[in-house]
């Protein structure tokens, strides 16, 4: 079938078959020489797709156990994060660190080592990931853990599923009090004084900028800041302390076709920028928000990535250290706002100190994160981009990730052929495990 990422670029013809039961796993290695797993295909570029065989997850959704002393969940890799929230918010659990969607699977946030509002503070998911099981060349299944196999356990996190099919994981749930997030938004005028903010919001569990990607000059970098923290049951107002660990009504609404890209142009995206900057200026300060729109904000719209039209869209994000941070994100703002092609969203994070992943994407400083539609022209402003992170000392999100240089991610991720060892060792010479990601950047 023909497949594609989140973004919809590249599409690629591919054998897709599901895996129900790990038993069934050798069988349909047998006779092919790559494969790969894919969860839910949430990550936007090329990373989730093999031509020869895609193996689904999916039906890989059992939860195997917990222990409501510790928080530990055992569950299969296809289990849904929608899923694990509906089943453990009510019950006072909350997981460790979530990505900016709950549609994606236990295994993809694992093999792509997500991050969330919170990587300042908690650092990845794989962080919390007490052990996997992990199925290897022939579909021989090792267990996984710091003590046990601990190289192909660092290796997995963030490997991006080329070092064999994770079926299942062991990681930690947090407590939580109530569903409700304490959330302040702060209107701020420039990058320094976005970064100065997040620097003085360490101490806040969650953070994240919006920011007017178009603005230039003295206004280059101004921000929305939104910071929170789970609320205490005593804190709530009265009107949702009857019902304080509820779960959100389902999203009503659905984006029915692909945009006609005319939507898309400078004048519309300046416009859209400035209004919702003064939309947040107006409505700064703290009010108690649900979880779901906190963390999720664009799954209330099923099908959003239509909204950039038929061709699709590239989501550009890297990270660069933090001292470079200040001239390198001002570099990029200022390429991309030369260019007019700014996108609607762009979010900048703070991350806290690189993981064990041998390949995870977070290192100490700030992630910048941007959606952009293919047209011409887009591919040439990418490379630019990369150019400039890669002269800053920074690295590109390989789960975002569609078009940046094999050259550039050998720079941006040291750890590399460290990787490339121990995936040998595991599954032989010949790489067993390929996507068209790993073909197109050498991995
Ligand atoms: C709206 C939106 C917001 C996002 N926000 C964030 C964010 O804030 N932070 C962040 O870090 N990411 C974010 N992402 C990216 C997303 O979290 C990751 O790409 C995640 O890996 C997607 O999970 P998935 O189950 O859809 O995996 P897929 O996209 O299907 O696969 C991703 C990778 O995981 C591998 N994989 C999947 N399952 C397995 C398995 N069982 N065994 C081995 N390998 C496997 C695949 O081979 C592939 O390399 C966002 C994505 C979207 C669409």
């Amino acid at each position: 079938m023909k497949l594609s990422g989140w973004g919809r670029y590249p599409v690629v013809d591919c054998r897709v078959e599901r895996l129900r039961e790990r038993e069934a796993l050798p069988g349909l290695l047998a006779g092919h020489d790559t494969a790969l797993a894919r969860g839910n295909g949430r990550s936007y570029g090329d990373a989730a797709l093999n031509p020869e065989l895609t193996l689904s997850m999916l039906a890989m959704d059992r939860m195997l156990a917990f222990d409501a002393k510790t928080g530990l969940l055992t569950c299969e890799a296809g289990v849904m994060l929608a899923d694990v929230l509906a089943t453990f918010v009510p019950r006072g659990w909350f997981p460790p660190v979530v990505p900016g969607t709950k549609f994606v699977t236990v295994g993809g946030m694992i093999a792509a080592d997500v991050h969330g509002k919170n990587h300042h503070r908690d650092g990845t998911f794989g962080a919390h990931v007490e052990s996997l099981m992990l199925a290897t060349a022939n579909g021989d299944v090792q267990p996984c853990s710091r003590a046990e196999n601990a190289d192909l356990f660092r290796a997995t996190l963030g490997g991006m599923g080329l070092t064999g099919v994770i079926l299942a994981a062991s990681f930690r749930l947090k407590p939580i009090a109530t569903a409700f997030v304490m959330a302040e938004t702060l209107a701020v005028r420039d990058l320094d004084e976005t970064m100065a903010v997040f620097e003085a919001s360490r101490d806040w569990p969650y953070s994240v900028a919006w920011l007017d990607c178009l603005a230039r000059g003295a206004k280059l970098g101004r921000s929305l800041i939104t910071r929170g923290t789970f609320m205490a049951r005593r804190a709530l107002p009265s009107q949702l302390a009857s019902n304080p660990s509820r779960l959100p009504p389902v999203s009503k609404f659905s984006v029915p076709m692909d945009a006609p890209s005319v939507l898309l142009n400078r004048a519309s995206i300046s416009r859209f920028n400035e209004l919702y900057y003064r939309w947040g200026r107006v409505r700064s300060g703290g009010r108690p928000v649900h979880f779901d729109p906190f963390f999720f904000p664009l799954d209330r719209i099923e099908a959003w990535n239509r909204l950039y039209g038929r061709r699709g869209f590239v989501q550009y994000q890297c990270v660069l250290p933090k001292a470079k941070s200040p001239t390198g994100i001002a570099a990029l703002l200022e390429r991309i706002a030369a260019s007019g092609q700014g996108p609607f969203l762009t979010v900048l994070k703070l991350f806290g100190p690189a993981g064990e992943g041998l390949m995870s994407f977070p290192m100490e400083g700030y992630t910048l994160a941007l959606d952009f539609p293919i047209r011409g022209g887009t591919l040439a402003l990418l490379d630019g981009l990369d150019a400039i992170t890669h002269a800053h000392g920074g690295r590109v999100y390989l789960a975002k990730d569609a078009c940046c240089a094999p050259e550039r991610v050998r720079q941006g991720y040291p750890q590399r052929d460290a990787f490339k060892a121990v995936r040998a060792e595991a599954v032989g010479e010949t790489p067993r495990f390929a996507s068209a990601l790993s073909r197109r950047l050498a991995l």
